[in-house]
């Protein structure tokens, strides 16, 4: 079952589970708002999980290595997605959730959609593979900058060899996270600062009464 779970006894909330993704493309500030939120949340005294996609397990491992020393292929990476994941959903987020934490994930089944679809998949047939094993968030936060911003802010400079193809990619990324238009979506316009930013993150929340 998905949403929010909360049981009230003379107002006082007796347990809940919250499911939080962070989308977008690199440099929009995804790492800065989970570490942020999760402090926030922290310090209202709930049990909060961060975690991220690709996972440090060993599907993960190989992911992360395998953008240094030459990529896979598509069909290659695109199983080993599948795997840190099924590992990801069975070890840490279900349990998490089950038992009542917040969970808060850095990228999860939709960066794969824009990722692996800019390497020729269908996202929205991933997007159908996902669902049969991974639970839907409660709420999904794609922070949203131009690639000009983002690009800088990861180091990227004019000129720089690769740029052009990074422009293309992210381009096709922003792309798909932009299609999506579910009702747990909420877009954020990451150009601010990190503290507004967060604000705004709080905010999107209070909209779905979590906090
Ligand atoms: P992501 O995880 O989405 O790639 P990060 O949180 O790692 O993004 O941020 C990328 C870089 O931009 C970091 O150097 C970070 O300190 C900086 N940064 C993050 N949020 C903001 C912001 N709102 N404004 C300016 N710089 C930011
Ligand atoms: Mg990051």
């Amino acid at each position: 079952m998905r949403g929010l779970q909360v049981q009230v006894l003379l107002g006082v909330p007796l347990s809940f589970f919250m499911f939080i993704v962070f989308e977008g493309i690199d440099g929009t500030g995804k790492s800065t708002q989970v570490r942020l939120l999760a402090e926030a949340l922290t310090a209202r005294g709930l049990e909060v999980i961060t975690s991220k996609e690709p996972t440090d397990g060993p599907h993960g491992t190989r992911l992360r290595q395998s953008a240094q020393s030459g990529r896979l292929s598509p069909q290659e990476e695109l199983d080993l997605f599948h795997l840190d994941r099924r590992e990801h959903v069975e070890n840490l987020i279900k349990p998490a959730l089950a038992r009542g934490a917040v969970v808060i994930l850095d990228r999860y089944f939709f960066s794969t959609m824009a990722y692996q679809g800019i390497r020729g998949f269908d996202p929205i047939e991933i997007r159908r593979i996902n669902e049969k094993f991974a639970p839907l968030p409660d709420i999904v936060l794609i922070l949203e900058l131009d690639l000009d911003t983002a690009l800088s802010r990861i180091g990227v400079r004019d000129g720089q060899g690769n740029e052009f193809e990074q422009r293309d990619a992210l381009q096709k990324c922003h792309d798909v996270f932009a299609s999506l238009d579910d009702d747990f979506v909420h877009r954020i316009d990451a150009r601010k600062s990190p503290e507004e930013v967060h604000s705004d993150v709080i905010r999107a929340l209070s909209s779905i009464q979590f906090i």
